[in-house]
């Protein structure tokens, strides 16, 4: 065996997950099977690839299986395929890239008496020197982002790759002020952002590629590039036998080449002491509980696989972690507790944590529900939020699919792609029939249903009625999306769109409704309900069962990353399974929906 890139970035951790990954010292000398570090990586990438189509939602992935989670590979194959094949485009010289890890160019290094290995995904070899290109399945926009309101840290050079503006020999203050520019730039070196996630990765693939060199006597010119999708890449439906073609559009391509030369060099000393870490943990092979912290990466998809076993110590209801806002601590006389040393310190529950220590008003609601066990009300605002709700009212919801590759006309790399919508019409207050009410479009298949989905849902909504979602922003994005990609039903679909009213902003609350409604800035902010069973989350899923029998416990489809992921199944099924789970799919759908009418109907008579 030896430590890859994956194994580099989960070993640095702790020296926990080191000894709990069962780790022989004779085995490090031995190589690793081409097989074995395909199937990490390959684990790796489709961690990362659902982590950016549900970046966030809030989804858990701990149940999601694992037979569903490889549906999603091929779309990163896509990836990488295209990425390669683009490159000749920004790159001169030879290329060395394929998907399948036995063609791809591998360095292999002995450093401490350990041997690091790693493959390449894009190997470019010209009269300059060397260009290492590391696929990502993510976009621009999180590199683009980084920098001042009006400009990013990153600029296209003539050569349409990006580089950061220093590598470019601008004037950073032409841009933004230099603190700005230095902030944003010291995320990179983060690992524990998106962003920096990525540039740790290629930080330790530069490592092992600038050992391997070092002990070959090897001394060309390395560059290091990410590529990425182009969230700029608008797909203009071009089509051949059915496979979508990602031609060149407006003059961008879908994927982007990103120069982090200069960033990856500045990181090789902290890559260094990492791997006298790793060797120091290998060494002791100490599997004692350590003091949890961020590095855990507890609720992220990319979460350390060792969770469910050291945060055995948070009890499985009312953690400190329930506390909204607990992310950024928590204060007594001006002094900052931050929540991992809590933790550690064996406050691990929420009423561990003394009154003084709370800080925000809805952490101190929170912990009285706990303690008397009863839900807190505020009766007055959520009668006054029902009052606003207009009869007969359509409860809405989509399902997407949140394609890395657009797949159809006008959508971006990671578009939320509309492929179902339920709709439950209830036509006065608590009249409404779970089946007889109900109607509701599923794409039977990956071609381009969009414009049927949206007919019939038009055909359906009057222009001049209420439409109730959960979460608003969601759906109020997809309706404006479908608006500019459909003209021709633009109006209809923003009139929708204007109708639509947030069932959250009744429970949870919402600061501008409330204050329109005569209430201060202080009580309009503050929850409507809270129930200690919540536990600090006001999704559906949590609050349904505290005003209702239904549930989606024992449900084949039960969360919205299963739907996506069945819904990807489709092409790949047999007859009778497909039949079968289309049937899933729109019962969890009708779910859904029915779910807010169970809600607003629970509340009405709770507040009655
Ligand atoms: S969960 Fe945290 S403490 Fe446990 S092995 Fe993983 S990184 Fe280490």
């Amino acid at each position: 065996m030896a430590i890859t890139k994956t194994k580099f970035i989960n070993y640095s951790r702790c020296p926990r997950y080191v000894a709990l990954d069962d780790l022989k010292k004779e085995k490090l000398d031995s190589m690793i099977s081409i097989e074995e570090y395909k199937k990490e990586e390959e684990m790796e990438h489709i961690t990362e690839l659902l982590g950016n189509m549900f970046d966030d939602s809030g989804n858990d992935l701990i149940d999601v299986r694992n037979e569903h989670l490889e549906t999603m590979m091929p779309y990163y194959n896509k990836v990488e395929i295209l990425a390669g094949e683009l490159a000749s485009k920004y790159f001169k010289g030879n290329f060395k890239f394929s998907k399948s890890t036995y063609n791809q160019e591998s360095f292999d290094a002995v450093i401490d008496n350990i041997r690091y290995l790693c493959y390449v995904d894009i190997y470019n070899e010209n009269d300059d020197g060397i260009n290492i290109i590391e696929v990502k399945a993510t976009t621009t926009k999180k590199y683009l982002d980084l920098g001042s309101k009006d400009h990013s840290i990153f600029e296209k050079g003539k050569d349409g790759i990006y580089y950061l503006l220093e590598d470019l020999n601008l004037n950073i203050e032409d841009y933004m002020p230099l603190k700005v520019y230095e902030r944003n730039r010291n995320k990179l070196f983060d690992k524990y952002t998106g962003a920096g996630h990525y540039i740790y990765d290629i930080a330790v693939q530069r490592f092992i590629i600038e050992n391997d060199m070092k002990s070959h006597n090897e001394n060309k010119m390395v560059k290091y590039y990410l590529a990425v999708l182009n969230s700029n890449y608008v797909f203009d439906g071009k089509y051949e036998n059915g496979e979508a073609i990602y031609d060149e559009v407006n003059g961008e391509d879908i994927i982007s080449y990103i120069d982090v030369t200069s960033i990856t060099r500045d990181m090789m000393d902290k890559i260094y002491l990492d791997s006298k870490k790793i060797k120091g943990y290998i060494d002791d092979l100490n599997g004692s509980r350590v003091p949890l912290g961020e590095f855990c990466e507890y609720k992220k998809t990319v979460k350390c696989k060792y969770c469910p076993l050291c945060f055995d110590v948070l009890p499985e209801k009312h953690s400190i972690l329930c506390y909204i806002n607990n992310n950024f601590g928590f204060k007594k006389d001006s002094v900052k507790y931050d929540t991992y040393d809590l933790i550690n310190e064996g406050k691990v529950g929420m009423l561990d944590i003394p009154d003084d220590m709370l800080n925000r008003e809805k952490n101190k609601i929170q912990k009285d529900a706990v303690i008397s066990g009863k839900p807190y009300i505020n009766e007055k605002k959520i009668k006054d939020g029902i009052k606003q709700i207009t009869y007969p009212l359509y409860h809405l919801d989509f399902e997407t699919f949140p394609c890395p590759l657009p797949r159809y006309k006008g959508e971006r790399p990671y578009t939320q792609s509309v492929f179902q919508f339920s709709l439950h019409i209830e036509k006065e207050p608590g009249v409404c029939d779970k089946e007889k009410d109900h109607y509701g479009y599923l794409a039977p298949d990956h071609l381009d249903h969009r414009l049927d989905l949206v007919k019939y849902m038009c055909e359906l909504i009057p222009c001049d009625k209420m439409v109730l979602v959960y979460n608003d922003s969601f759906e109020k994005t997809r309706l404006k999306e479908l608006a500019y990609i459909f003209p021709e039903y633009k109006d209809k679909l923003l009139k929708i769109r204007d109708n639509v009213f947030d069932l959250m902003n009744i429970v949870k609350t919402k600061s501008s409704l409330y204050e329109k409604l005569g209430y201060s800035k202080e009580e309009a902010k503050m929850f409507n309900y809270y129930h200690p069973d919540m536990d600090g989350s006001f999704s559906i899923k949590k609050v349904l069962p505290l005003f209702s029998d239904l549930t989606y416990k024992g449900m084949e489809v039960g969360n919205g990353v299963e739907a996506m992921v069945t819904y990807a199944s489709f092409p790949k099924l047999l007859p009778l399974d497909y039949k079968h789970k289309y049937q899933k799919l729109v019962e969890y759908c009708q779910q859904d929906t029915y779910a807010m009418f169970a809600v607003l109907d629970g509340l009405r008579r709770t507040v009655k």
